[in-house]
Order: C-alpha cells, then sequence, then structure tokens
C-alpha cells in the first residue's frame, strides 16, 4: 500500500541520516575519523587502480594548548571552526577535509604532484598565519604531507605524514614538510 511505501521511505530516509551523523564532527560539522577512513580507503583503491593520485595532508594547530589556557575552552572551540572555514575555503571541490583528533585535521587533496600540493598547504599556513582570528594572538598551524601511494595502507601513509609533522614541529612550528617515505 501507499502508506507502507511512504514509511518504508521514511525509515530508509532516517537510517541513511543517522549513518552520516554518525560520520560527522559535531563542532565543524565536517567528516571525523570514521570518514576519513572511509574516504582514505576509497582513495587507496583509485591508486592501485591508476585512476587518481591523491595527497594527504595532517594538520596540526601549533601551541593550541596555549589557546584554551589563555582564552578559554569556548574560544578554542571558536577557533576550530574558523579554522575549519578557513581551510576549505581554500580547498577545491574534490578535496576533503576531516576533524581526526582534537585539534588535528585530514586533508585528502586529488591529483597533484610534490610542488603543486606543497605550494597549496603552504599556502593555506600562509593565509592562517595572516589572519587575526584572535586579537592579538597569530594562530599557525604545522603540517606534514605524503602521497597515498600503491599497495600503501591507512596506518603506513598516516605515520609517514606524522612523521613529517613531527619534523615541522621540531623545526619551529609554523612550517609544512613533505615527504615521499
Ligand atoms: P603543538 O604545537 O606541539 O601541537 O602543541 P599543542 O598545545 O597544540 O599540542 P597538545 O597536544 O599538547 O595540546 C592539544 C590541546 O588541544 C590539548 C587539548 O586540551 C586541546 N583540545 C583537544 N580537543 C579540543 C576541543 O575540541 N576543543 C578545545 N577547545 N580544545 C581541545
Ligand atoms: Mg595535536
Ligand atoms: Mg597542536
Amino acid at each position: 500500500t501507499l502508506f507502507s511505501f511512504i514509511f518504508a521511505k521514511r525509515n530508509e530516509y532516517q537510517r541513511q541520516a543517522l549513518i552520516e551523523l554518525a560520520k560527522t564532527d559535531v563542532l565543524t560539522n565536517i567528516g571525523n575519523r570514521r570518514a576519513f577512513i572511509e574516504e582514505f580507503a576509497i582513495a587507496l583503491a583509485n591508486t592501485n587502480r591508476q585512476l587518481q593520485t591523491t595527497a594527504l595532508a595532517i594538520f596540526d594547530i601549533d601551541h593550541f594548548k596555549m589557546i584554551n589556557d589563555n582564552y578559554g575552552h569556548e574560544v578554542g572551540d571558536e577557533v576550530l571552526v574558523k579554522i575549519t572555514h578557513l581551510i576549505k575555503k581554500n580547498l577545491r571541490p574534490n578535496d576533503r577535509i576531516f576533524r581526526v583528533g582534537g585539534e588535528e585535521f585530514c586533508l585528502l587533496i586529488q591529483n597533484t604532484d610534490q610542488q603543486t600540493v606543497e605550494n597549496n598547504i603552504n599556502r593555506i599556513r600562509e593565509i592562517l598565519a595572516g589572519t587575526a582570528l584572535i586579537c592579538a594572538h597569530q594562530v599557525t598551524l604545522s603540517a606534514g604531507v605524503t602521497h597515498v601511494i600503491k599497495n600503501d595502507t591507512l596506518e603506513a601513509c598516516l605515520k609517514r605524514a606524522d612523521d613529517a609533522l613531527y619534523t615541522a614541529k621540531n623545526n619551529g612550528r609554523n612550517r609544512v614538510i613533505y615527504t615521499k617515505t
């Protein structure tokens, strides 16, 4: 009957809405770690079939604890939302951003070589550094960048980007480090 058809449709709609909700970060309204893992798997499959190349970038806000300590957790939250908008505004339509941890973001950037992705990530880093998100306090980020390679794993790829991020932090923060291996 029409009634049971509508009922089934509504159930399906609600099921899909719940699935989307489980993959969305509540604060910033972008994909969360679960969404990132799913998208990474797709990017890896496409890399293995040589359909596309994908670069992975991990962003980590510099001295974020200090922002919380000096201005309070609510201002910290606001900064996370503003940074999310700033990054999104500077990505291309096919690129994706996820909030994978407290003040850590993963980006999946489509079809770029090392030089281009480094330039693009550096441009975002510079825009943030030049934006007054908090009065009289410069907010910066560090980034580790790598490409997804054939027969990669999530763990291996994340480790490369994470190691690069660690180097960026150790070299003085507010910088981007790319690594192939
Ligand atoms: P570093 O430059 O080495 O990255 O220093 P950091 O202070 O950013 O790094 P650390 O990992 O020591 O601190 C991260 C802080 O982020 C600690 C935690 O309280 C804060 N944080 C994590 N999630 C949230 C959140 O959702 N909202 C707010 N306001 N703070 C958060
Ligand atoms: Mg961190
Ligand atoms: Mg940090």
